[in-house]
């Protein structure tokens, strides 16, 4: 009902504008050359404008600004041709999903699936809370947090066989998504290819 009422603004200027994205974000944005560098598929770099929206959009309610990041996702994923069969997401602890009224990531990947027409499951959960890898110091300190934070659903061994697309909002280091993607593949995942909204470098 909201989203009928609002209108519709870019989601890294904030101006009114349809689509979520304005002309001339779309002419000064940091977008990365390449939309997949062989570990993630990214459309955008981590930084400026990308960093205040991605805040705004983790921390201040701005959710409505899934519609657009989910569209530059899945365009990285097609120009990429990584082809994927199926798709799932990082999960944020419960107590972050209590307090911020869902699940970001959760709803990046339900985007994605409706752009690529994919199939969407919970693959994984978070098995305690962490630290923002934002707020770490450095890479290592980025892998200690992350280790042993999450776990393949018990009952569904559903990847298994599968070509997995793997979304999360931001990759930094990368220890959160190779963390995840260490435990698809125990779990017997064919391939795990990552995708998110901005990545650093
Ligand atoms: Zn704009």
């Amino acid at each position: 009902m909201l989203d009928l009422l609002l209108p519709k603004r870019c989601a890294f200027c904030r101006k009114v504008t349809p689509g979520g994205l304005c002309d001339a974000c779309q002419k000064t944005l940091p977008w990365r050359s390449e939309p997949y560098d062989g570990t993630v598929a990214a459309p955008l770099s981590y930084r400026g404008p990308v960093r205040l929206a991605l805040h705004r959009y983790k921390f201040r309610g701005a959710s409505g600004c899934a519609g657009i990041f989910g569209k530059l996702m899945a365009q990285a994923v097609a120009d990429a041709r990584l082809n994927p069969g199926i798709v799932t997401w990082v999960p944020c602890s419960f107590a972050r999903r209590w307090t911020r009224g869902y699940d970001q990531a959760r709803k990046l990947a339900k985007r994605v699936c409706a752009e690529l027409g994919l199939p969407l499951e919970r693959m994984l959960r978070k098995t305690r809370h962490t630290r923002s890898q934002t707020k770490m110091p450095d890479e290592a300190a980025r892998r200690v947090n992350v280790k042993g934070a999450f776990a393949v659903l018990a009952k569904k061994s559903s990847a298994a066989g599968k070509h997995i697309l793997l979304v999360d909002d931001i990759r930094t280091t990368g220890a959160t998504l190779d963390e995840c993607k260490r435990l698809l593949l125990e779990a017997g995942a064919e391939s795990v290819v990552c995708c998110v909204v901005a990545a650093k470098g």
